[in-house]
């Protein structure tokens, strides 16, 4: 019986692979992958495996979750080595958590290989910490819809030294400026879009809230980073803390935005 590997392929350059992640590529018998893996870590694989693209293709799905569940069970049965390739990291909006269950379910062998997720890799090609300790004290990883009704998701109370990572920001800036004002979000609060992260054709755009609705679509797949990290103005981060900071006050708290909502 055969053995299922969830395997990262991290942003879409190929050494960022992990060490592991490239030795079970090499060894693959089948591979099911996303169209969010690059074509440089699919040159990676190994000529005799058998490759199955199950992402989706100009919006149009190629199989359903279901189906990618019982196809992962059903090839471990006949191969030894069956991948299951996403991007990034398999674990961060990669849908395993599905796979994961099934798996369980069916009693196969399988194995996590983390990647680098998106997040992390935008960070490093935009060249900010998401927690430089200056003016950031936690992260959300977060998305604009979730879900089968593609409902807004929920970001909860965010301070002012809150990182927002935000996936799949889709085309429509001017929906997700409009979510990050509802949750009490400053005007001038910098954004970064960093567009194919770690790849060749990387593009890096600074913006603010008031102006993201304007900014030119960047090609897909993007990442967009929101909060006081996101800023090429390194006297903004650097800025000197207030009184209240030193006072132990939670001056970043959006006390005054979160009850004009209410
Ligand atoms: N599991 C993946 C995320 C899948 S969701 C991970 O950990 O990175 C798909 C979203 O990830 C994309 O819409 C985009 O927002 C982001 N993404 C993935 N690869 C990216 C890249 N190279 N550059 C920028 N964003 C990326």
């Amino acid at each position: 019986m055969g053995k299922v590997y969830l395997v990262g392929s991290g942003p879409g350059d190929p050494e960022l692979l992990t060490l592991k992640a490239a030795r079970i590529l090499q060894s693959a018998d089948v591979v099911l992958h996303d169209s969010l893996v690059s074509e440089e870590v699919l040159a990676m694989i190994s000529p005799k495996a058998e490759l199955i693209n199950v992402g989706k293709r100009c919006g149009h799905k190629l199989l359903t979750q279901e189906e990618i569940n019982s196809l992962l069970i059903s090839l471990a049965a006949s191969h030894e080595v069956v991948v299951r390739l996403k991007g990034g990291d398999p674990l961060i909006f990669g849908r395993a958590g599905e796979e994961i269950e099934a798996l369980l379910n069916s009693g196969k062998e399988f194995e996590i290989i983390p990647g680098i997720t998106a997040a992390v890799g935008a960070a490093a090609g935009a060249r900010i910490s998401l927690t430089d300790r200056r003016v950031a004290s936690q992260v959300l990883f977060t998305t604009v819809q979730r879900g089968v009704g593609g409902s807004d998701v929920d970001w909860g109370t965010l301070t002012g030294s809150t990182t927002l990572v935000i996936y799949m920001p889709q085309s429509d800036y001017a929906h997700v400026a409009s979510l990050l004002r509802k949750r009490g979000l400053p005007e001038h609060m910098p954004c970064v879009l960093v567009s194919n992260a770690s790849r060749r054709n990387q593009r890096v755009h600074w913006t603010q809230i008031s102006k993201l609705s304007d900014v030119e679509r960047l090609p897909a797949p993007t990442l967009l980073i929101v909060g006081r990290v996101a800023t090429q103005d390194l006297s903004l981060v650097a800025s000197r803390p207030s009184l209240t900071d030193l006072l132990g006050l939670d001056s970043d708290r959006l006390t005054a935005n979160d009850e004009r909502l209410n």
